[in-house]
């Protein structure tokens, strides 16, 4: 009655809806809760792709936005049951797709107290507890990564923008080098700066590459091994070509085919004597250097020069998250830092504006700094080695089903299987055909998502777990799935 009357009111004074009594943004946020919780307790029970087609999602959606405005809370029933069947299943524990993972628990409830208190982490003096949270979190990082204490750092949006503050840096330490200013005087007519990588380059770099003015062209894709790792040798003759050519070298700390590492113990040396600056795309791989499992992949890779990695992938905090590191923090500050006047900056304390190439920005430490403390050392150990079981098996098991192969047994936890068209004399474009076909099976039974690849020219379905959900109960349930798929028994 009495909010009633309130509304009524508030009508009456042409107040919009927008004007929240505290109970009504109770009310709100109290049913947000239990629309998160009723997606998060189902994930179980709803298939993990996506039920609706782009026109029904367009037809629902893009509705002509009215005059006047809507209550909160209507806007919150129509966007949960107008996203309906467009929300993959991601938060869950079957969702093998790309390098995707969930979100700890404590790493979401923080997300949300992110946008509560809706700082702007651009400054100390703009969100001071953020600045100090970033510091600690930054801190922590680079003592489970392995990094150097002394290295600067940045909370991105994701590898792609850690790639390009890793990038920042490098440019503008190279051609200082040669005596160019790049902040000053831009990229005309400066020294080209060459980039030497393996054939495992991920397609963020290369944006990176485009958006820092430092052009493809410069991108020498160098032959690899079986493996796509540089070798010794084809780096160093790479490198004598031009001895003295300002140099970035791109390092893999983990592709998204195999999980495959450079050498970096010998490559990374090797790179320094001929003044490179080396880069590692270490987006989820750099993580294994968290466990003593896996810590030998990463093996020399602190001499690096810049690193980039992300949160949001195997530290299971919630989208978007990225880590960039760079070893000489003069650098990386020189290239990003911005002091105007009219801003308050702080002698002490971190200014992130300094090391990010945003401004304005969003906290992104609180999430960060609530994963790692909810896992621990020993949590995020045990992340990482579950995950390369959970891949293992699935590979293993899915590959030794009939009529499937494995193409990629997992060192860590990326693995490829495909499935082999059973027609005698079936060629290798059928048997890309039927993985294409069992593939979009098993997407259609809603009960696992994996993504597809083409790998040494064939068509592959790609398994990777990055999700701290998924369990042993997962694994068994999707094996079962695509061997119900393919109609044929699951070994014993
Ligand atoms: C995911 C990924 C990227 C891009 O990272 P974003 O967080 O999506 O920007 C870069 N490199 C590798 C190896 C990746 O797996």
């Amino acid at each position: 009655m009495e909010s009633n009357r309130a509304k009524s009111h508030a009508a009456r004074r042409g107040l919009s809806p927008m004007t929240n009594t505290d109970s009504k943004l109770r009310d709100l946020l109290g049913g947000v809760l239990e629309h998160a919780l009723a997606h998060l307790d189902n994930l179980d029970n709803i298939p993990v792709a996506a039920t609706a087609d782009l026109s029904t999602l367009r037809r629902r959606i893009c509705k002509p936005l009215a005059k006047e405005g809507i209550p909160a809370d209507r806007i919150i029933d129509d966007l949960v049951s107008d996203v309906r069947g467009g929300i993959l299943g991601s938060a869950g524990g079957r969702f093998f797709g790309w390098v995707v993972g969930a979100a700890m628990p404590a790493a979401l409830a923080a997300d949300w107290l992110t946008s509560a208190w809706d700082q702007n982490a651009a400054l100390y003096a703009t969100a001071p507890a953020a600045a100090v949270i970033e510091e600690a979190a930054g801190a922590w990082l680079k003592d489970i990564l392995g990094l150097p204490s002394q290295a600067s750092f940045a909370l991105v949006t994701g590898c792609q923008m850690a790639h390009v503050t890793g990038l920042a840096a490098a440019r503008h330490s190279l051609l200082a080098k040669s005596g160019w200013d790049v902040e000053q005087q831009g990229l005309y007519g400066a020294p080209a700066i060459r980039i030497l990588s393996s054939s495992l380059l991920h397609g963020s770099f290369e944006r990176a590459v485009r958006l820092l003015g430092l052009g493809l062209a410069q991108v020498h894709v160098l032959p690899s091994d079986s493996d796509g790792r540089l070798e010794q040798g084809v780096l160093e003759s790479a490198l004598q070509s031009n001895p003295s050519a300002p140099t970035i070298v791109l390092l893999q700390a983990g592709d998204v085919n195999t999980g495959a590492f450079d050498r970096f113990e010998a490559i990374i040396p090797l790179a320094k004597r001929y003044g490179a600056w080396v880069h590692v795309d270490g987006a989820f791989g750099l993580w294994v250097a968290a466990t003593p499992r896996y810590r030998h992949l990463v093996k020399g890779v602190e001499a690096a020069d810049s690193w980039a990695t992300d949160g949001h992938k195997w530290l299971n905090v919630p989208f978007d998250c990225g880590y960039a590191f760079v070893n000489d923090a003069q650098a990386h500050r020189a290239s990003l830092s911005h002091r105007a006047s009219y801003l308050t900056h702080d002698a002490e304390a971190r200014d992130e504006m300094d090391w990010n190439p945003e401004w304005s920005r969003r906290s992104r430490g609180f999430a960060t700094y609530a994963a790692l403390r909810e896992l621990g050392r020993d949590g995020v150990a045990q992340l990482v080695d579950r995950c390369c079981e959970h891949a293992h098996s699935l590979v293993m098991k899915i590959g030794s089903l009939l009529g499937a192969e494995v193409l990629w047994e997992p060192a860590i936890n990326q693995g490829l299987v495909r499935f082999r068209d059973p027609e005698p004399g079936a060629s290798e474009e059928d048997h890309d055909r039927r993985t294409e076909e069992v593939m979009a099976a098993i997407l259609s039974t809603g009960e696992a998502f994996f993504g597809g690849t083409t790998w040494r020219g064939h068509r592959a379905m790609r398994i990777s777990v990055s999700s701290w959900r998924t369990s042993d109960k997962d694994v068994e349930r999707v094996v079962n799935a695509v061997a119900s798929v393919l109609k044929v028994p699951v070994a014993q």
